[in-house]
């Protein structure tokens, strides 16, 4: 049976775990589609946080995204990348938890999503948290306990 004897995975502060903000590969809004398409490109994510120039989130945007809105009927409309803002076709359902949450409500809201993006108390974007920093931890906590 898998056992978390002592605990210490379920005490982990999402904060020591996170990527913070200033590492995380983002567009603002504002920013049209072919700079978000080269910021996607250039990282090698398949989908990173919209910011204002606040720093709160409003969204999330994607390549899949950003080639579906220049579908034409009969072609890609490649000169849509410069002309759409990213507010325009970004996803604004964004799966966000606060700094304060418990690991264990974001490892179960990492089953269905790939990264958390995480909010400070007011509202300010302050990192991600992508699944596999989560199951790489909950691997170490597995691994310590089945040595004790
Ligand atoms: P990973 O678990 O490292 O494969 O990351 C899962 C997803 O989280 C990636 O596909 C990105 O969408 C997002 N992600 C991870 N790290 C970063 C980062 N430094 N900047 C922006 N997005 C990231």
């Amino acid at each position: 049976m898998i056992s978390l004897h002592n605990g210490e995975f379920l005490e982990i502060d999402i904060r020591n775990l996170m990527i913070p903000s200033e590492r995380v590969a983002h567009v603002q809004i504002g920013n049209n589609l072919e700079h978000a398409l080269l910021v996607l490109t250039k990282s090698g994510y398949t989908a990173i946080p919209v910011l204002d120039q606040h720093y709160k989130l409003h969204g999330l945007i994607s390549t899949p995204i950003i080639m579906d809105s220049i579908l034409g009927l009969e072609r890609i409309e490649f000169e849509m990348l410069e002309k759409r803002r990213v507010e325009e076709v970004m996803n604004r359902s964004v799966q966000r938890v606060k700094v304060t949450a418990s690991i264990k409500t974001c490892l179960k809201l990492l089953v269905n999503h790939p990264f958390l993006c995480v909010d400070t108390e007011d509202g300010f974007f302050e990192g991600i948290l992508p699944r596999s920093l989560v199951l790489s931890q909950l691997n170490k906590a597995l691994n310590k306990n089945n040595k004790m």
